[in-house]
């Protein structure tokens, strides 16, 4: 692992371990405009919150040289403080008393200049303009938890809008809708829309700046994966997943409901593999709520599926490297059975520490047998764990029961 692959590695771990000291966030309603030409970008965003009733100040962070033109609520300005201190980088936080907030909602309007943009290399690129958390164009905080977000764009003339969750158009007028809660909106504005299709369209790559090699590669790993999952699972009947790959200098890669970003410093590798992989088996492991502990059926069979797509695909090497490296990241985190989404560790937790005990139940009953379980546990729609465990009992018995549950408990 090269320095500035362990930078994003580091980055990876770190926003997911965010502390969610509590689910607060309901829905983001944007409605934004962007120049690309002036390279200006006007916002007008109404945050819906569950309870305020536990908090003073509400801290909402947005980047340094935004120029906030007006706080509401119910219609009416109320009075914020803008405080010099950065949470991701180039960023300050609104300071807004939670006595002024009227039914739960506030909104923002401001204006930044999209040339300002800098944070992790996300500068301003007309052929690849990519907005996101890290770059702090919308106000947060991820304290207050996932959200999700219908955020309509007028755009200039001649781009397109690439994101997470639904994207439409009628001429200039974007229409964005997440419904699946999550930490943040990325957009990508790009004059063509180019793109390679896998898997009935299904997956959909974008990129932008790389070799033809690099691109040969992804879409070969793609398809790999893609149909060794078919024929692990059967056929997906979930949602399309949006690939985008880009050369260009960021520093970070991340992955949200059913779209990855990744920024390739060299070429595609078994790292970046890796986030492709995790997010391609999302495609089939999404039916658990993802706002209880119960998410780590999906997280971790998505987590522990990519390791064994890797295996398929580039060895035993790499999966004795994949299993050393999940040992290490997870053991000394707390047990995983009905963690709370409170805890610092939660999210490691639900990813990692359940891969790591899918790993232990697949070592004990064999791979054959693993995947056999698996395949059930698709095919019934198991969204608890406590149906993960009767699932097991009726398939491999009582014991094997026992032992997953004791692994679930942190019992040795
Ligand atoms: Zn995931």
């Amino acid at each position: 692992m090269n320095v500035l692959k362990k930078i994003i590695f580091v980055t990876i771990i770190a926003l997911n371990s965010f502390a969610f000291f509590a689910q607060n966030l309901k829905q983001y309603d944007g409605s934004i405009s962007i120049d690309m030409n002036s390279k200006n970008l006007i916002a007008d965003f109404k945050i819906t919150l569950h309870d305020l009733s536990k908090i003073d100040t509400l801290k909402l962070y947005l980047h340094q040289s935004s120029k906030i033109s007006e706080v509401y609520s119910n219609s009416k300005p109320i009075p914020y403080k803008v405080i010099q201190e950065s949470f991701i980088g180039d960023d300050k936080y609104i300071s807004l008393p939670t006595a002024d907030i009227k039914e739960n909602t506030v909104g923002l309007q401001y204006s930044l200049s999209l040339d300002s943009l800098k944070n992790n290399g996300f500068t301003f690129n007309e052929n690849w303009l990519e907005l996101n958390l890290y770059t702090a164009w919308f106000p947060f905080n991820t304290k207050y938890g996932t959200f999700a977000y219908n955020v309509d764009v007028n755009l200039t003339e001649g781009y397109n809008i690439i994101s997470s969750g639904k994207v439409s158009n009628s001429h200039n007028l974007w229409k964005i809708s997440q419904q699946i809660p999550s930490v943040g909106i990325p957009i990508i504005i790009l004059p063509q829309l180019n793109h390679e299709s896998i898997g009935n369209g299904k997956v959909k790559i974008y990129h932008f700046g790389l070799d033809q090699e690099s691109v040969n590669t992804i879409k070969g790993n793609t398809i790999f994966h893609f149909e060794n999952l078919n024929g692990m699972f059967s056929n997906s009947n979930s949602n399309n997943l949006v690939l985008t790959v880009n050369k260009l200098d960021h520093t970070t890669s991340y992955a949200r409901k059913n779209f990855i970003s990744l920024s390739i410093d060299g070429s595609f590798d078994s790292f970046y593999d890796k986030i492709l992989a995790h997010e391609l088996a999302h495609l089939w492991w999404n039916n658990a709520s993802v706002n209880t502990w119960e998410d780590w059926l999906n997280e971790s069979f998505a987590e522990y599926s990519a390791i064994i797509l890797q295996r398929d695909l580039y060895g035993e090497d790499n999966f004795t490297k994949n299993i050393v490296r999940l040992k290490k990241q997870t053991k000394d985190l707390p047990t995983l059975y009905q963690i709370e989404k409170s805890n610092n560790d939660y999210q490691n937790v639900i990813t990692y520490k359940g891969a790591f005990i899918l790993y232990g139940l697949e070592f004990k009953i064999g791979r054959v047998a693993f995947v056999d379980l698996l395949k059930v546990v698709y095919k019934n729609k198991i969204t608890s764990t406590s149906e993960l465990l009767n699932t097991i009992e009726k398939e491999l018995g009582k014991e094997i029961k026992d032992f997953v549950i004791r692994k679930l408990k942190g019992i040795n």
